[in-house]
């Protein structure tokens, strides 16, 4: 649980169409592109520092392979000359099934990256059309084949399930579908109703039929049967990876490490404070200056708290000695009472080491992080 391994998101706020179920802040206003990443050099310019070394860098939005490659090679370049990247470990970037082809996969190889995240979602074509999604199933095909070409030999895909009409039997078939593509890593989404998307519209019309709590339980046990039927070590709540595969960026989320955030509506946590950029697209691009929503000096409280929930996510769980070490607090001590509640429902497993969540405790994580808050 160190906290000198620093990560760098750049969000490309860019995608062709919006899907029905997303929120995220994405717009397909293309016009904008070069302006915005203008102003995203000139962020990274304003912010530089050479204090800290980088071990990630990722690339997400949005849909990064929707933008011109030159525009994702200046902004390596400027965070090549902006911040230490001589510890770089692991560079990432988000790719969409359709939206990306042999050239520009081949430069993102040659600019670097080494760990693709394709956004997969489903191989079945009636379900992709009703998420919304442009690809089908042979973009998926085609994309971890171009990849695997040029030479990654890290990828991961974005699979989702508890969708409209959804069954086990259809998510059956995508697990057997991904475990045959010899991938090193799987993330997975159960679909959450977001607020002001087609999906929340459509739910409150009655006309979406989502799987019951049951159902839902039985597809995360399918799919943590068949991952580690297939070697993945379950690693995370909703992630899987094969050994040494694990995404190095996002362990620095759940570690409780530092974080600069670049573009649109981006979150930077670094040295006790944490601010989020401008969300609207115009103003980011407009403003003279670079505002900073949400500011937050992180109180010794915070982080501890954070460090805790976050540690939970991961199925290693919490070390103890290492927790001690750096944050100067035995949980067993402070949190007796919380810890004493969990054990109890047989929420979470302690021993001299580690605290983590069982497998009950992983279905009622929200819960369970919540009783460390105060
Ligand atoms: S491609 Fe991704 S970011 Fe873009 S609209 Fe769809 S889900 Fe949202």
């Amino acid at each position: 649980m160190m906290n000198n391994e620093v990560g760098i998101y750049i969000h490309i706020p860019f995608c062709l169409k919006k899907c029905n179920y997303c929120d995220f802040v994405s717009f397909s206003s293309y016009e904008f592109e070069e302006n915005y990443f203008k102003k995203l050099l000139k962020e990274i310019d304003i912010r530089n520092s050479n204090t800290k070394k980088i071990k990630t860098i990722y690339f997400g939005g949005g849909t990064p392979s929707s933008v011109k490659t030159k525009n994702i090679r200046n902004t390596i370049l400027q965070l090549k000359e902006k911040f230490d990247l001589s510890n770089l470990e692991e560079m990432t970037i988000e790719v969409n099934p359709g939206i990306c082809n042999n050239d520009n996969i081949q430069e993102y190889y040659d600019m670097g990256f080494n760990r693709l995240s394709i956004g997969v979602q489903t191989f079945d074509e009636v379900m992709l059309k009703k998420l919304g999604r442009i690809h089908n199933k042979e973009d998926i095909y085609n994309t971890i084949n171009m990849a695997r070409i040029v030479g990654f030999k890290n990828i991961s895909i974005d699979l989702m399930y508890g969708l409209p009409d959804d069954s086990l039997k259809r998510l059956q078939s995508d697990m057997e579908l991904a475990m045959n593509l010899d991938l090193q890593h799987i993330s997975t989404y159960g679909l959450i109703i977001e607020p002001n998307t087609k999906f929340e519209k459509d739910f409150k019309n009655g006309l979406l039929k989502l799987p019951s709590e049951e159902i839902l339980l039985e597809m995360r046990e399918l799919i943590n049967e068949k991952v580690n039927y297939y070697g993945f070590n379950h690693y995370e709540i909703a992630n899987y990876a094969k050994s040494s595969y694990e995404s190095k960026h996002n362990l620095i989320y759940w570690n409780n490490n530092d974080y600069y955030g670049f573009g649109v509506n981006s979150t930077t946590k670094v040295n006790g404070i944490r601010f989020t950029n401008e969300p609207n697209l115009n103003n980011y691009i407009n403003s003279y200056k670079f505002e900073k929503y949400n500011l937050e000096v992180l109180t010794d409280e915070i982080v501890i708290e954070e460090g805790i929930f976050l540690g939970l996510r991961k199925i290693a769980g919490i070390d103890l000695e290492c927790f001690l070490n750096r944050y100067n607090i035995d949980i067993k001590q402070k949190y007796k009472k919380v810890i004493d509640e969990l054990l109890e429902i047989k929420a979470i497993r302690l021993n001299d080491k580690t605290l983590k969540l069982t497998n009950f405790g992983i279905e009622i994580s929200n819960y369970c992080m919540s009783k460390f808050l105060s």
